[in-house]
C-alpha cells in the first residue's frame, strides 16, 4: 500500500507551493448534534499537479474543497495553495472553480456565462480569449444559446470554460462530470485534460470515477470516513500526453486496481464486479 509519505519527497512540496493542507478538521456544529467531517487530514502535491480524490459518499471530499475555495472555514489545520490562503487566492482570482451542478445563470447566454468572471473581478473583457475559449470547449455556434437550451454536458462545458477564463492558477473540480453519461463523460475528459495540459494548473478534483482519476491525474488521493481523512496517495506515473489507447495497457489496469483495492478493500466491490 502506497502511504501518504510517498508524496513527501515530490517536487515542490519542500518550497511550499501546490496544495499544502495540514491537520485540517472540520467540525459542523447544528442544534441538537455535530458532525467531524474531516479530522487532521493532509494532503500535499506540487505546483501544477493534478491530483483526484477519490472516496466513499461522506467521507469529506466536497468539504475539502470548499475549505480549499474560500468558501467553509476550517475548525483548525493549515491550508495554503500555491503559498496561498484561499482568501488570498479568492482576492488574487487564481482560482478557477466548477462543481457538479453547472450553476450557470439562466437568463444569461452561454458566452455571457463564460464571461462573467471577468465582470465579478472587475477586469477588462478579453473578448479574444473568451472566444478562444468558446472554441477550445467545443461550444461554437451556441455563444447564445441560453442554458435551458444545452445539453448536461454543454452546460458542463460552460461550467468549466468560466472556471478557466482569468486563467487560474488553481482548479477545483468538484465531481464536474458526476451527472452525465460515460460517452459525454469520456469526451469531456479529453476535453478538461487537452486543456490541462495547454494551461497547467494546481488542480484538485472530486470524482466517482476511478478510470477516470487515474486517466487524468498525477496523483489519485483515497479518503476513508469517520473521521475523513486522507488515508493513501497514489502516484501516476504514466507518461504525458495521456490517450485513451493507454486505457488498456497493463500499467493502467495496474493503478485502476490499486486505487480499487484501497477504496473498496482487497477482494471487496471492485473485485466483485
Ligand atoms: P463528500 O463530498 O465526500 O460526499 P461532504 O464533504 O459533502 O462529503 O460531507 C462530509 C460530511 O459532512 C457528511 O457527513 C455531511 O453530512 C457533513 N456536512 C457537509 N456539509 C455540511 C453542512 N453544511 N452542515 C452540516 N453537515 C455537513
Ligand atoms: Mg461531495
Amino acid at each position: 500500500m502506497t502511504e501518504l509519505a510517498s508524496t513527501a519527497g515530490a517536487p515542490g512540496a519542500a518550497r511550499g507551493t501546490g496544495v499544502q493542507v495540514s491537520g485540517l478538521t472540520k467540525v459542523f456544529s447544528m442544534r441538537s448534534r455535530s458532525v467531524t467531517a474531516l479530522q487532521d487530514a493532509d494532503l500535499h502535491t506540487a505546483q501544477g499537479t493534478f491530483l483526484s480524490l477519490l472516496g466513499p459518499s461522506g467521507c469529506g471530499k466536497s468539504t475539502v474543497l470548499r475549505i480549499l475555495a474560500g468558501l467553509e472555514e476550517p475548525t483548525s489545520g493549515s491550508i495554503r495553495v500555491d503559498g496561498k490562503t484561499p482568501q488570498e487566492l479568492r482576492r488574487g482570482h487564481q482560482l478557477g472553480i466548477a462543481f457538479q451542478d453547472a450553476a450557470l445563470l439562466p437568463w444569461r447566454s452561454v458566452l455571457s456565462n463564460i464571461r462573467l468572471p471577468f465582470e465579478v473581478s472587475g477586469q477588462r473583457v478579453d473578448e479574444a480569449y473568451l472566444r478562444e475559449m468558446v472554441a477550445l470547449v467545443g461550444l461554437e455556434g451556441f455563444e447564445d444559446a441560453k442554458p435551458a437550451q444545452l445539453s448536461g454536458g454543454m452546460r458542463q462545458r460552460v461550467s468549466i470554460a468560466r472556471s478557466l477564463i482569468l486563467r487560474p492558477t488553481v482548479l477545483l473540480l468538484d465531481e464536474p462530470f458526476g451527472a452525465l453519461d460515460d460517452m459525454t463523460r469520456q469526451r469531456l475528459n479529453l476535453e478538461l485534460l487537452r486543456i490541462w495540459t495547454e494551461k497547467p494548473a494546481t488542480t484538485l478534483m472530486v470524482t466517482h470515477g476511478i478510470t477516470e482519476a487515474v486517466f487524468l491525474s498525477d496523483q489519485v488521493a483515497v479518503m476513508s470516513p469517520r473521521p475523513g481523512r486522507v488515508s493513501a496517495v497514489i502516484d501516476i506515473d504514466l507518461p504525458r500526453p495521456r490517450t485513451p489507447q493507454m486505457q488498456r495497457t497493463p500499467e493502467f489496469h495496474a493503478y485502476v486496481d490499486q486505487a480499487s483495492e484501497l477504496l473498496f478493500g482487497a477482494g471487496g466491490a471492485a473485485a466483485d464486479g
